[in-house]
């Protein structure tokens, strides 16, 4: 079993690197095949998602844009404690068809809150497509379009994905041991 430290932990490899290009590609093909004769724009959620958002739009044929987002924390007063806003958003999605590249949906409210944020500059549609969903952790309903693999509910890092910032640099996909 191949493993690395990254930090204080311990991880193994769960998802080669050849496996994650295999369904990047698939994804990226629905994407063409969805949105043909459209020029859509992709918005990328740094920091987590800058690999995936580069292998994904080398796979997109279409005419497109991509445009990245932050998603700044702060301590909310609802029951679910932190709130992450969507900060650094400086185009104009006005009509525009959008997707949203995320590295990976957990209990979903991350991408619950950014999709109601969107939806007030009125865009033509918004899709989610993301890396990865822990589908056992999903806590609010998300219409989920594309999504490259499902997980179980364990800690990952690699392709992007951090441990306390380390471990982005990995190619494979790696879980917590
Ligand atoms: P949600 O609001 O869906 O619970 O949070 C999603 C965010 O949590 C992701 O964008 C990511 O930053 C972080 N996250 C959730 N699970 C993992 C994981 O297994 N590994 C890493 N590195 N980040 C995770």
């Amino acid at each position: 079993m191949q493993t690395i430290q990254v930090k204080d932990k311990q991880f193994a490899v769960s998802i080669p690197a050849a496996q994650i290009a295999e369904q990047v590609k698939r994804v990226a093909d629905e994407i063409n095949r969805d949105y043909a004769g459209k020029h859509p724009i992709f918005l990328a959620v740094l920091n987590g998602s800058f690999i995936f958002a580069a292998d994904l739009l080398r796979e997109v044929t279409l005419p497109c844009e991509i445009s990245f987002v932050k998603l700044a924390s702060y301590q909310g007063v609802n029951t679910t404690g932190e709130i992450r806003e969507v900060i650094g958003l400086n185009t104009d999605i006005t009509g525009r068809p959008v997707i949203i590249v995320e590295d990976i949906v957990d209990t979903g409210l991350t991408m619950a809150h950014m999709i109601d944020t969107l939806k007030k500059q009125n865009p033509a549609s918004i899709d989610v497509c993301t890396l990865l969903v822990k589908p056992d952790k999903l806590q609010v309903h998300l219409d989920i379009r594309y999504c490259a693999m499902q997980i179980p509910n364990d800690f990952i890092v690699g392709y992007g994905l951090d441990y306390d910032g380390f471990g982005r640099n990995s190619k494979d996909i790696y879980t917590l041991i």
